[in-house]
């Protein structure tokens, strides 16, 4: 079954006329696919061209590639148009509940079910004395089964409900980004009102008002006394054992009554949780039910009296959030996470609903109901919009805010040039959500007041949401190919044979490797092997290019959750990898020459190493607790950088005395390191190997230092260019040349002793 194709009659609007690239073969008749891979395609002598999207287009398209295929590039307005009318979006959505299917019940039997419902009798076997004849427990039996039927009969009125319900507010949410289509949709969503509207008739017979009322009533007791001492409770131990399973029951009790769209009545069962464990033939286990009975009994009088009493009217308004109903890849919607005392609550009270700009369900509730749905946490949302007047209706509704609800047209994402850029709101955002499946990643925006930055769209939409607003320049998938397929091999740095992605740290300072872990090169290597085989390398490699332009990676932090609740993250965490170096640096050369320090430092200038970013979940001993590192498991369970992070240079971390690290991570990762920065790290790493070497010598008195002074020629002649990449100041080298020539001339010259 192919669900929700395109046809020729839906009025493409804006995107009319979008070029698009089909394949198929020769012939004028041939269909027209989104690939050239599509099943439906017989011949292998197709050919791709470009089109321009119109009607006599569309009704050439192979139905398959009409209802699935991506005509555009994902990311792009046409893609986002596309993707949100065919398969399961708005064209699916206009056709479905606008008649009553084969399995729908009819008025005649909802209404039986609903007497056998509402019949006072309580029909459960399990509420009968066990002495009754078998002729009685085979009517009994019979009651029980049909029973059973009804309330399979109210179970499929309210899917159905429910369906019809968040599938209206799908396809009005989804015609609010596509203004143009709202008069064709016009007679689809008549028919699906009056469906709607013929459901909620039926489900409101089968939940009485009594039932809603005992449940909220129920929902409102205060915790009951309990008779703990009575005899009748002995088997249970203690009278403390007995109140402490009483007061359990009793919260069972109050949690399943206040969920339930049946009378208080019907939870008599739960009497036997008192009984677990406890043999059928047990001493006195027949009076302690029959006595606690008594005490549901006494429960539930008043839960329905409370019920029983006259109350005023109150008329509440929930909003359905704009996510309510479009998680799209499960189908699910938040009407179906509802309990069945607030589904039934909305069927039997709701007197409105209007869809536009924001759905919201009108409900005219007693008292007690009011009071529960304000006070108590529910699947929807209630208020008391006081001002009269401000009801929203469909026509006071219909008029958006000019910003708030731009339409969706080509150009808010990339398929227009930039000078044709539309700013963009959050409802294009949820929208490219909804038909984009990695929409979560780094954007380039431009704003005028900001200007270029690059942001996640999870704070992309806290800042539409908080007025910001800008266009979109690119995301990382729009960055081309050519600039990353063809990234050069990293000289010197290919993966060993042996599959280990982590390299070996090297203490060697003239390795050559040497320090070269610290360096972005070997960060993006490093990516590239994490990723491989697991996520999409491509993804993650544009994602590291956007975050390096990123002055402080704490900007990165992602705000939010997805609709599984896990956190929106616009990159796999591998790319924190390639950003930062996990491991620290060895400082040892850059601290002072002091003689009681071991090993002695040799009081090298920091030189382009001040600069360094270091991030820290505590750079200066504020907070409780050791300082982590951002790639520390302590900490939390994803890797990464958050606003609560310090950034500091390394300059100011060194001179931080209060920096209290963990053991296990370091305290700290560093931005990873430019060529520059890795070549002076091996530099002072290697000279103040030598003076170790040096001291070394020279508190020996060995003879001949000739080896150490070839060694030392290195670091004497600093040329004019290096000295400018390394020292940003002259004072810097020059320190850096005086102790080079203090180390010389510690030396022992051959024949001096
Ligand atoms: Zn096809
Ligand atoms: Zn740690």
């Amino acid at each position: 079954m192919i669900y929700g194709p395109l046809t020729p009659d839906v009025p493409l609007g804006p995107f009319e006329g979008s070029p698009i690239t089909v394949w198929s073969t020769q012939s004028k008749q041939a269909k027209l696919h989104a690939t050239s891979s599509c099943s439906y395609l017989r011949s292998a002598r197709t050919t791709g061209r470009e089109v321009q999207l119109d009607a006599s287009v569309v009704a050439r398209m192979c139905p398959q590639c009409g209802a699935y295929g991506s005509w555009a590039r994902p990311g792009t307005g046409l893609a986002v148009f596309l993707d949100t009318l065919t398969g399961l979006g708005l064209l699916y959505e206009l056709d479905s509940f606008r008649d009553a299917d084969e399995d729908a019940f009819s008025d005649e039997e909802v209404r039986q079910a609903a007497t056998l419902l509402h019949r006072p009798a309580p029909g459960a076997p399990a509420d009968t004395a066990a002495q009754e004849a078998e002729e009685d427990e085979d009517n009994e039996d019979a009651a029980w089964e049909e029973l059973q039927e009804a309330r399979r009969v109210r179970e499929a009125v309210f899917r159905e409900w429910r369906g019809a319900l968040a599938s209206m507010h799908r396809a009005h949410q989804q015609l609010g980004l596509f203004p143009w289509l709202r008069s064709w949709a016009e007679a689809a969503l008549q028919l699906k009102a009056e469906r709607l509207r013929a459901v909620q008739v039926q489900a409101r017979l089968l939940v009485t008002e009594d039932a809603l009322l005992g449940a909220a009533a129920a929902a409102a007791m205060p915790e009951p006394d309990v008779p703990a001492d009575d005899a009748a409770f002995a088997p249970l131990g203690a009278p403390a054992e007995v109140k402490k399973q009483l007061l359990s029951l009793w919260r069972r009790w109050q949690r399943t009554v206040e969920d339930s769209w049946d009378p208080p009545r019907e939870q008599g069962y739960l009497v036997h949780h008192l009984a677990d464990g406890m043999g059928s033939r047990r001493k006195g286990r027949d009076q302690m039910l029959e006595r606690v009975r008594a005490v549901l009994a006494e429960w539930e009088t008043r839960a329905q009296s409370a019920a029983g009493g006259q109350y005023g009217e109150r008329v509440l308004f929930a909003r359905l959030p704009h996510d309510a109903a479009t998680e799209r890849d499960s189908r699910r919607s938040l009407l179906d996470r509802l309990d069945e005392w607030e589904l039934g609550v909305l069927a039997v009270y709701m007197v409105d609903a209007a869809w536009q700009p924001q759905s919201v369900i009108t409900v005219r509730v007693s008292e007690p109901v009011a009071a529960r749905l304000l006070t108590q946490h529910h699947g929807l949302s209630y208020s008391e919009m006081e001002a009269a007047g401000t009801e929203p209706t469909p026509e006071t509704a219909a008029k958006p805010s000019p910003v708030a609800e731009l339409p969706f047209e080509p150009g808010v994402f990339d398929d227009t040039p930039v000078r044709g850029r539309r700013p963009v709101t959050r409802t294009h955002l949820r929208a490219l959500r909804a038909a984009m499946r990695d929409a979560e990643q780094l954007y380039v925006v431009f704003s005028v007041d900001a200007g270029l930055e690059v942001v996640a769209l999870s704070v992309l939409d806290q800042r539409c949401a908080a007025g910001w607003q800008g266009v979109i320049i690119a995301g990382a998938s729009d960055l081309p190919d050519a600039l990353f397929d063809t990234r050069p091999a990293i000289p010197g740095q290919d993966a060993p044979e042996d599959g280990e992605i982590w390299p070996e740290r090297i203490y060697d300072p003239h390795h050559e490797a040497f320090g070269a872990s610290l360096g972005v090169a070997q960060g993006e290597r490093l990516l590239v092997r994490l990723c491989a085989g697991r996520q999409d390398v491509g993804h993650a490699l544009r994602s590291l290019a956007l975050a390096r332009g990123m002055a402080d990676l704490r900007e990165l932090e992602t705000a939010g959750y997805d609709d599984r609740g896990l956190a929106r993250r616009p990159f796999a965490s591998a790319v924190w990898h390639g950003l930062l170096a996990m491991e620290q640096l060895d400082l040892h050369p850059f601290e002072p020459d002091t003689d009681t320090g071991w090993p002695r430092g040799t009081g090298l200038p920091l030189g382009v190493l001040a600069q360094v970013q270091v991030y820290t979940s505590d750079a200066a001993g504020q907070y409780q607790g050791r300082a982590h590192s951002p790639g520390c498991a302590h900490r939390r369970p994803e890797h990464g950088v958050g606003r609560d992070d310090d950034l500091v240079t390394l300059e100011e971390l060194m001179g931080s005395k209060d920096f209290d690290p963990c053991s296990k991570c370091g305290g700290y990762a560093i931005r990873r390191l430019n060529q520059e920065q890795v070549a002076y790290y091996r530099a002072a790493h290697r000279l103040h190997h030598l003076a170790q070497q040096v001291h070394a010598v020279a508190r020996k008195g060995v003879a001949d230092g000739s080896d150490l002074a070839a060694g030392l020629e290195e670091f004497t002649s600093l040329d004019r260019a290096r000295a400018e990449a390394w020292f940003p100041s002259w004072e810097q080298a020059r320190q850096w040349r005086e102790i080079v020539d203090r180390l010389r001339r510690a030396l022992p010259m051959p024949g001096s002793a």
